[in-house]
């Protein structure tokens, strides 16, 4: 009990730090830690914020494999031990966009995973991607859902909008980039893939 209230405290902790930073930070939507360009404007913008960030783009590039590693090594792990989607969810992922939803597994887990690596744990509440109340993460094709939740409509709809991000944006990398860019930039929810998969579900489920 006294570790969840930890995690609760952390949590919210990181969220004021992520808010507070977000408060800072008026990125255009698509505009995050994408070089090219725009990225002058950009390294100008993240090194007016940095002081007040918890990660130098340096930092976040470092981070990139970590999480990308962390990520796909929890995919394996579900598609060893995940179910297929059922005819409902497949045509569910149709809808959602999905290029090859027979690929997707889910798993029932009691506790969405936090990683290990404490840099990698610690982004991952930083961002919000993983806290105490988190229901559902999709890594590519594998997806975990919080067992109190299993099989709502809704949270698969919405897991799978972010499968067929990674496909469009092609793999691990280029989608890590791009989504934990935007959350620890922007923040969790508003930035704007998660803001798609939110419009998506609602699409695909009324
Ligand atoms: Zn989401």
């Amino acid at each position: 009990m006294l570790i969840r209230v930890w995690e609760f405290i952390c949590a919210m902790l990181c969220y004021l730090v992520v808010n507070g930073l977000t408060a800072q930070a008026k990125f255009p939507p698509g505009m995050i830690l994408t070089g090219g360009r725009r990225s002058v404007s950009l390294r100008r913008e993240l090194a007016r914020i940095v002081p007040k960030s918890m990660f130098t783009l340096q930092q976040f590039e470092t981070l990139l494999p970590l999480a990308c590693a962390w990520a796909s090594e929890q995919e394996l792990a579900i598609l060893r031990t995940g179910v297929p989607l059922t005819e409902a969810e497949m045509a569910d992922a149709r809808r959602v966009g999905v290029a090859r939803p027979e690929r997707v597994r889910l798993l029932g887990v009691p506790e969405i995973p936090m990683p290990e690596h404490p840099t990698l744990a610690f982004a991952a509440k930083a961002s919000s991607l993983i806290t105490p109340f988190t229901v559902g993460l999709t890594l590519q094709y594998g997806i975990f859902i919080h067992a109190s939740c299993w099989s709502q409509r809704r949270l698969v709809a919405h897991e799978l909008a972010h499968t067929m991000q990674y496909e469009r944006l092609g793999g691990f990398e280029p989608f890590l980039r791009q989504y934990l860019g935007e959350c620890l930039s922007i923040g969790y929810p508003e930035a704007p893939m998660e803001q798609e998969a939110i419009r998506i579900e609602g699409e695909v489920c009324g």
